[in-house]
């Protein structure tokens, strides 16, 4: 199969509100669209990203109200990490502190300084200064340059008890090599290999076993171009074995999912059509957004739904 990186990730967060004022906010991100989680109509469905949600950009949520809490581990997609140029970090930490968020210190790995912190809900976020090219363009925020703004994913890293088989799943299926490691953590990369596209295994035996709930990612999503490449993916998916949905329409790109042998949920998205299908570029996210299933429902939804501020 032929994937090109990271599509999105999406992630449960127990409070809409304060997840989109986290996210637009504080990391001045774009709110691209707001929908329903389509399997579950009464929850929202956020999403965010650049200027168009280009694929690679993209953190979704499903915020439950009330939700208890997860706890990052093993067996989940344990840290989100986003690209930011070489000399940002220090323009965060301080918008970070100033926006009552705390900071663990400052990391080296593979050579790129990592700045850790966690979401309102408890979700591992990282910043990575990244020394290799990234040209994307970050969404325009008041108080932060583009200089400074946050251009798309780095990587994710899945926490696993045994990395074996998922490498395999990686290294042998899904187009992935590994490129470097580093203590108990082994990077792996697609396609052309930039900002976007990393993969890191991490077994660390300190990690306890992840629950999930609020503040835990509930799947990752690879980026493929088209539907044909998606057929290809999810014959060779079924081949290995793995459980794999249907293609699923998701309005703004056809899904398969199906889970790794650790049990983390993957998801093979297409690039296409994206988020403009619906709403045009300048007013991306500004309205709830429905599928035409649930369209004849709409005053209703939209009654149920928590008020965003
Ligand atoms: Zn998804």
């Amino acid at each position: 199969m032929q994937l090109l990186g990271l599509h999105h990730v999406t992630a449960i967060a127990s409070d809409a509100r304060r997840n989109v004022e986290f996210y637009t906010r504080a990391l001045g991100l774009r709110l691209i669209k707001k929908t329903v989680n389509f399997d579950d109509p009464s929850t929202y469905h956020l999403y965010y990203g650049d200027h168009v949600g280009t694929p690679g950009s993209v953190l979704t949520f499903f915020p439950w109200a009330g939700l208890r809490r997860g706890l990052p581990g093993t067996g989940q997609a344990y840290a989100t990490s986003f690209s930011v140029s070489a000399d940002a970090l220090p323009f965060w930490e301080q918008r970070l502190r100033s926006h009552g968020v705390a900071l663990k210190p400052i990391i080296t790995r593979f050579g790129e300084s990592v700045l850790t912190f966690t979401d309102t809900d408890g979700l591992i976020l990282e910043l990575v200064a990244t020394a290799s090219p990234d040209p994307r363009t970050p969404w325009t925020h008041p108080e932060i340059s583009q200089a400074h703004g946050i251009r798309g994913f780095h990587g994710v890293t899945l926490a696993l008890t045994d990395a074996a088989r998922t490498r395999a799943l990686l290294t042998a299926s899904m187009g992935y090599r590994e490129i470097a490691a580093e203590g108990t953590r082994t990077r792996f990369t697609v396609g052309d290999g930039a900002p976007g596209t990393f993969i890191d295994l991490l077994v660390d035996p300190s990690l306890p076993r992840g629950l999930q709930g609020g503040g835990t990612v509930h799947h990752v999503a690879f980026r493929t171009s088209d539907d044909a490449a998606q057929a290809v993916a999810l014959n060779e998916v079924r081949a290995l074995g793995l459980h794999a949905s249907p293609v699923m329409d998701r309005n703004y790109f056809h899904s398969i999912y199906y889970r790794e042998p650790e049990g983390i949920l993957f998801e093979i998205a297409t690039d296409t059509p994206g988020f403009t299908i619906d709403e045009p570029v300048e007013s991306l996210g500004g309205k709830l957004m429905l599928p035409p299933q649930y369209e004849p429902q709409r005053a209703e939804i939209e009654a149920n739904l928590p008020k965003l501020g």
